[in-house]
């Protein structure tokens, strides 16, 4: 994708801005993800060295032309990353720079280090997570096209879904249709859980055939433009029994009421503990194993996390996920996920997947 847009700029501003405040001269990113969000380059590696009045892309020889399409940064070429920022650092008189801590290894940090005696190394962490939490209206307009192809796919699959068809076999009906939709990728391997299975909130479809009477939890996402989708549908093969029938109305009346109190200014948390006190009050507190949600975009899980111990604050623009499960080892679960969008007065949700039971028979 090339991403000429005025969007890059603004936000390599608006970090540029902040440099100040981190106490450092310069910034130093290694994460491709917020790479591509600041400057467009979509290549698989670089570094985005960024001072108050000038950015530099620095990237081996594989990527020069393509860097220098995609981006308004000065394009470096290098032959070793290492030294390739040593003589950037070098030739700008840098002597205080921050850098990307979790998307750093280890070995490059002490490489780095031992290249760059006399410069302070500042770990960056916490000061960026945020960076791509907020969504742009370009974004959002990408994260509502991802969405739309992958329920339209899960939709135009549903007439396969029958007693006798093998998780694999569904998982690959439904990648292809996502891809043959207009998907540039998967957001993530497809989960078609059945059963037993449906109670491991992570399953890989496997050979198993759907049964009479099985929870089917499918977890499916498209990618459109660097964007990324993700939303769990969970339905009943055959006839629906009355525990399945509750267990499915707790979640979705946790999923529903989290959703409801989506909007600016509310606590992620808070939202996380709608939806676990609905699942708690019923005495299932403990199957309901993971976080609420998550934040999505470039990235299938990004910040903020809705958990019970993020500290983060819903704003109108980002957009996070409401995906509240219970797992009853051995008997089968229920997931119900939607992409939520914050808008400023609510939440608005962008996944099209109808949420009611649906019993496939
Ligand atoms: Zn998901
Ligand atoms: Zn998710």
């Amino acid at each position: 994708m090339q991403d000429n847009d005025a969007a890059p700029r603004r936000r390599l501003t608006g970090l540029q801005a902040r440099l100040a405040g981190f106490a450092v001269d310069a910034l130093l990113l290694f994460d491709l993800l917020n790479i591509r969000y600041l400057t467009g380059f979509t290549g698989s590696d670089g570094v985005l060295f960024v001072l108050p009045e000038r950015v530099f892309l620095l990237v081996d020889g594989r990527y020069t032309t393509q860097a220098k399409g995609e981006t308004a940064a000065e394009v470096h070429e290098y032959r070793d990353k290492v030294e390739g920022i040593a003589a950037r650092v070098a030739a700008l008189g840098v002597t205080a720079v921050g850098f990307e801590a979790p998307a750093l290894s280890f070995e490059l940090y002490e490489r780095l280090r031992q290249s760059l005696a006399g410069t302070e190394l500042k770990p960056l962490a916490d000061e960026l997570v945020d960076l791509r939490a907020i969504k742009d209206e370009r974004e959002v307009e990408l994260l509502r096209t991802a969405a739309g192809i992958a329920s339209t796919s899960l939709q135009s699959c549903l007439a396969l879904l029958k007693p006798g068809m093998r998780e694999r076999d569904f998982a690959l009906e439904l990648e292809f249709t996502m891809r043959r939709g207009g998907a540039e990728k998967l957001s993530f391997p497809t989960i078609v859980a059945s059963g037993p299975n449906s109670a491991l909130p992570h399953a890989s479809p496997g050979d198993r055939a759907f049964r009479d009477g099985d929870l089917l939890v499918i977890d499916f996402g498209a990618a459109h433009m660097g964007y990324h989708s993700d939303e769990t549908w969970t339905c009943i093969v055959g006839a629906a029994s009355e525990r399945q029938t509750e267990i499915y109305g707790i979640v979705k009346e946790a999923h529903d009421r989290a959703i409801a109190a989506v909007r600016p200014g509310v606590p992620c948390a808070e939202i996380d503990r709608i939806a676990r006190s609905c699942i708690e009050d019923r005495g299932l507190g403990e199957y309901f194993s993971h976080g609420t949600g998550h934040g999505v975009g470039l990235d299938v899980h990004e910040a903020p996390r809705v958990a019970m111990k993020s500290a983060k604050i819903l704003a109108a623009g980002m957009v996070v996920t409401v995906e509240p499960g219970i797992y009853l080892s051995g008997e089968g679960g229920v997931r119900i996920e939607d992409m939520v969008l914050v808008t400023p007065d609510g939440g608005e949700i962008l996944t099209k997947m109808p949420k009611d039971l649906t019993v496939m028979r």
